[in-house]
């Protein structure tokens, strides 16, 4: 049996999220894979176990569909050769980090299924929390899974609800009734794109253009990347079609404004700094979870550093409040990814230090404060203080831009179980004593609305309190045996 994911080892200490998604349509008949190739590039923070990208003909006279995917990066996955073969002017891609399912090749995506009314491909980033009923029901009922993951439950069920429909948006539409959880989808159907957020909108989806092109995407650093103009947000709930007509909306399961809840920790960490979510800029997002720990948390100090990547705006922020100045005291090496081997126990280097290294030359002698934009563990932190103790800081008071995490993720997003989250055992004050921090503050929890513009936010995993019930069980990676 797989080791569950979500109980990845400690070395690892950083939340995941579960996946980018990136369709086009070319109406003039260009050959998109190219460009799903670099709009994927740009979502790989949003995962690195696996990729894939599906495209077909829109004009062919008999649709069929070309599809590519295996485990790894998109620059390791994806050869010239390889995209050279995937023709046509309708595609989608995907990246993928395992919150439920096992990280394998049959579990990359998109996901291509092919029935009575043709072929459907899918990708879909979020986690369903009533997978074990949907995936019993189909089973008795005749379906084979081949994969474990809760993509291919959706796909099965959009290809059933298809054959009582006439469109596959429709078949969609109906699908939502029936599936419970987080998810940003896009379907590829032989002569449409489909994209749909679900009614709580927990994760971000968004669409642009670019000449006679749409694009379905998860974040718009994708737009920006391949030189699309952003048009606007999929609202939480809308299903938008795009084809050859154009693009069409439906909004029947959508919500009130108020009962949505995106994940704020798209804000905090997960999306690029560079991407605006429901028009809210995720940096100055971050700048603000800054400013307010430096109203917050104040302490003397002589300089602000950030724990790269996400960090960083927020240590800006806190600069720009307290007036203590920026500055860089971390060098990351960008070409370590999450696969690499990981030194043993008794090895001499450390997990942290391969991906971190301390400029001495700005620490040493001075009074430090360090931004970071979470704690879960706590098996990286106290190894960064140290290396920051290490290189001649005089204190370290560390202000992290999230609330304690006390409360499991539903949703897609790889929080550990309660008993391994470090503020679920330990008081703030008992913390700061384990980190060998000189001071420990985190962002107020009546602050998260404020730095997501006052949009209705999930915050479950700092209360305990989800938008929608979470299952009774701890469902995630149900299936992987
Ligand atoms: S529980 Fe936390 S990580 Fe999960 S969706 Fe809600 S805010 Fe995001």
């Amino acid at each position: 049996m797989e080791e569950k994911k979500f109980c990845s080892g400690i070395e690892d200490d950083r939340l995941h999220e579960e996946c980018g998604v990136f369709g086009i349509y070319s109406y003039d008949g260009n050959e998109v894979a190219s460009t799903i190739y670099y709009g994927l590039f740009a979502l790989q923070h949003r995962g690195q176990e696996s990729c894939g990208i599906a495209v077909c003909d829109t004009n062919a006279p008999k649709a069929k569909v070309d599809s590519y995917k295996g485990m790894g990066l998109v620059n390791e996955v994806f050869s010239s050769e390889a995209l050279d073969k995937l023709k046509g002017n309708l595609g989608v891609g995907h990246v993928r980090y395992s919150t439920a399912g096992g990280s394998t090749r049959e579990n990359a995506q998109p996901l291509v299924l092919h029935y009575i009314k043709g072929t459907l491909a899918l990708a879909h980033n979020g986690n369903l929390i009533n997978t074990p009923e949907l995936r019993e029901e189909l089973a008795r009922t005749g379906a084979i899974f081949q994969t474990t993951i809760d993509s291919e439950v959706v796909a099965y069920i959009i290809a059933r609800e298809r054959l009582k429909c006439g469109t596959v948006e429709e078949a969609i539409r109906l699908t939502m009734d029936k599936i419970k959880g987080a998810y940003s989808l896009i379907v590829m159907s032989p002569r449409k794109l489909v994209g749909a957020r679900d009614p709580f909108g927990f994760k971000p989806l968004c669409i642009g253009k670019r000449d006679n092109e749409y694009i379905i995407t998860s974040e718009s650093c994708a737009l920006d990347t391949v030189g699309a103009e952003f048009v606007r947000d999929v609202l939480p709930g809308e299903i938008v079609t795009i084809d050859k007509d154009g693009i069409h909306s439906d909004t029947s399961a959508c919500l009130s404004g108020h009962k949505t809840g995106r994940c704020v920790f798209e804000y905090i960490y997960f999306a690029r700094p560079d991407s605006v979510i429901d028009g809210i800029s995720v940096y100055q997002s971050r700048l603000m979870a800054g400013k307010y720990l430096a109203i917050d948390h104040p302490v003397e100090a002589d300089l602000v550093v950030g724990v790269p990547e996400s960090g960083n705006a927020a240590a800006l922020g806190y600069s720009m409040q307290s007036g203590i100045p920026y500055g860089t005291a971390f060098v990351k090496n960008s070409y370590v990814g999450r696969t690499f081997i990981k030194p043993g126990q008794k090895s001499r280097e450390s997990s942290v230090r391969v991906k971190l290294n301390v400029l001495a030359e700005a620490v040493r002698g001075k009074r430090i404060i360090m931004i970071d934009d979470s704690i879960v563990r706590g098996t990286t932190s106290d190894r960064i203080i140290t290396m920051l103790k290490e290189a001649g800081a005089t204190e370290v008071h560390v202000r992290i831009s999230s609330p304690p995490f006390l409360y499991e993720c539903f949703f897609g997003t790889d929080v550990p179980e309660r008993k391994q989250l470090i503020a679920y055992n330990h008081s703030i004050e008992e913390i700061r004593q384990i980190l060998g921090a000189d001071s420990l503050g985190y962002l107020e929890l009546e602050r998260l609305p404020q730095i997501a513009g006052g949009l209705s936010i999930c915050m479950g995993c700092f209360t305990g309190t989800y938008p929608l019930n979470p299952p009774e069980e701890d469902i995630r990676g149900e299936f992987q045996e």
